[in-house]
């Protein structure tokens, strides 16, 4: 069963990952797990969720964002699998009791992110998202399995990323991009979706709701749009 807008027109959904599809910033998590037996932990994490809130506000560019919290993590092949594990139980309490419709509608919903395809696509599986349905950043790895940093060649790793993967997907529907940040509207303000929905379940960021078409306070609200 395809998607539709209001209207009857196919409809795609372009969903965040980080405090949209799950509660938590993974990437703040990932610190918390890799610097667990660091003297500092409590300062880098800090640093690390000052960054990530300013790449969220729109205040840092994401390229600049992502590579200077991959210097502050040191985290290690070994710390994906307890963040997997995390994020399962950290998964969004609305999307949570909407897995059926999830599951149903897989095929027209994909997971855009500046997150990390290494932990994302296993926590979306459940959900019936294939990894091709996941647009994201991958890490790059040394010869001992440290992450060193993130594969640059991808769109997803530079500003206005998120646009350029939407835009490569070359899809004929309409767009809803959904999400908390102000990197999920610039999907919207380089003309590759129709509406930019602010989704507040988790964190209601005024500089995000002052662009959005309308605010989201959980799925059931757009579930309940879609099926009208
Ligand atoms: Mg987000």
């Amino acid at each position: 069963m395809s998607l539709q807008t209001p209207n009857g027109e196919p409809l795609t959904l372009i969903i965040d990952f980080d405090s949209t599809f799950t509660r938590v910033e993974a990437l703040d998590e990932l610190a918390r797990i890799a610097l667990a037996e660091h003297p500092d932990q409590q300062a880098i994490v800090a640093r690390i969720q000052a960054l990530t809130d300013r790449g969220m506000a729109g205040e840092l560019p994401v390229d600049k964002s992502l590579r200077q919290r991959l210097q502050l993590l040191q985290a290690h092949r070994h710390h994906l699998q307890p963040l997997i594990e995390l994020l399962h139980r950290q998964v969004t309490a609305s999307v949570q009791r909407n897995r059926d419709f999830f599951r149903t509608h897989h095929k027209d919903i994909y997971i855009v992110s500046n997150g990390f395809a290494e932990f994302i696509a296993p926590v979306v599986a459940p959900y019936g998202l294939a990894a091709s349905h996941v647009l994201a950043n991958r890490f790059t790895f040394d010869e001992k399995g440290s992450i060193t940093g993130l594969d640059t060649t991808l769109p997803l790793s530079r500003a206005g990323g998120k646009a350029q993967a939407v835009s490569e997907l070359g899809l004929a529907a309409e767009k809803w991009v959904i999400g908390d940040g102000y990197t999920d509207y610039q999907i919207k303000e380089a003309g590759q979706a129709r509406q930019f929905i602010a989704f507040t379940e988790n964190i209601a960021r005024p500089k995000v709701l002052a662009v959005a078409d309308w605010q989201a306070h959980n799925f059931d609200e757009i579930i309940e749009k879609i099926k009208k």
